[in-house]
């Protein structure tokens, strides 16, 4: 069975990661713009930062067998200082039309501040300018709340549902994400936001209808098998074959696939793997290191299914 992970941030994991994730039938991966766990003093940084997701992250994770997308925006975080937040608006739209931006995203809120809802609406009106889908962080605090706040504010930019994916959502939110016809993503991330035991049950509830799998793997306690390991435990659990396929895989590829930047063929006709491949002068090849792929030791392992 073929894996979609819709949001991963690999600039924070290893090569190790990604031979673990090819092993386990992750063919694509999108990385989201987001907040690095320390603020940004300027906007080269963010520049440099965005160069790097759609440039030399996308090619590592070439040379590993996984096809790399990512989303552009500015994080909820940083849009809380202004004097930044107004450059970023500025070398956005450069970013958003590069090949393989398949949304604008993780946007939205987090502390639900005055400037966070400022620079929410500002991308909303850049992603229908640009037509392309868009990804909502939802609050880890008051989720509920911010969870309809954002999508009202969708709703009120005319944005229509079928373009929007409500990520991090939970059992609380769920139903209302679903009724109002948004994409409900939900992010198998250890400890705090699901474990997958609990989304299978959704499953069970909800049916795989418009519901999307990720794992949000960070540079926080996370995982990057989550989109694998759900799948598994679902069909263990009797979850039906297709549920399993349409939250896993096909729901994203639909959704973002409305950006007309990523498709099917993208993984069933890959180039080649040759570790030799320069990326503006540099390889992913450290020391002289011999390029080919190995069959190399898998440190992540499918072996503990479980995440909570
Ligand atoms: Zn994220």
């Amino acid at each position: 069975m073929m894996f979609i992970d819709p949001h991963t941030h690999m600039i924070s994991r290893t090569t190790d990661d990604y031979e673990a994730m090819a092993a386990a039938g992750v063919v694509a991966v999108i990385e989201p713009a987001f907040w690095i766990g320390q603020p940004r003093t300027n906007v080269g940084s963010y520049i440099d930062y965005l160069s790097h997701i759609v440039g030399f992250e996308r090619f590592r994770a070439g040379q590993f067998g996984i096809r790399h997308y990512c989303t552009i925006g500015l994080n909820s975080k940083e849009a809380n200082n202004e004097a930044l937040a107004e450059e970023v608006m500025e070398i956005l739209p450069r970013f958003a039309l590069k090949e393989g931006v398949v949304a604008i995203g993780e946007i939205g809120y987090d502390e639900q501040s005055d400037l966070e809802d400022k620079y929410f609406r500002l991308q909303l009106e850049l992603a229908k300018e640009l037509d392309l889908p868009v990804m909502i962080h939802t609050p880890h605090r008051d989720k509920k709340r911010g969870t309809s706040r954002s999508m009202d504010v969708c709703e009120e930019h005319g944005l229509p549902p079928s373009k929007v994916v409500i990520d991090h959502n939970n059992e609380e939110t769920v139903q209302e994400t679903l009724e109002r016809g948004f994409w409900a993503a939900f992010s198998i991330y250890p400890s705090t936001k699901m474990g997958n035991a609990r989304m299978v049950e959704i499953l069970r509830q909800y049916g795989a209808e418009r519901i999307i799998v990720d794992s949000a793997c960070d540079w926080g306690i996370s995982e990057p098998l989550g989109v694998a390991k759900t799948a598994k435990l679902a069909l263990e659990r009797g979850i039906p074959e297709e549920q399993v396929r349409l939250a896993c895989y096909q729901n994203a590829l639909d959704a973002y696939g409305q950006s007309g930047q990523i498709k099917e063929d993208d993984w069933l006709n890959p180039p080649a793997i040759d570790q030799r491949t320069l990326y503006e002068g540099n390889s992913i090849l450290r020391g002289g290191r011999e390029p080919k792929i190995e069959e190399a030791k898998i440190k992540r392992s499918m072996d503990e299914l479980i995440i909570e």
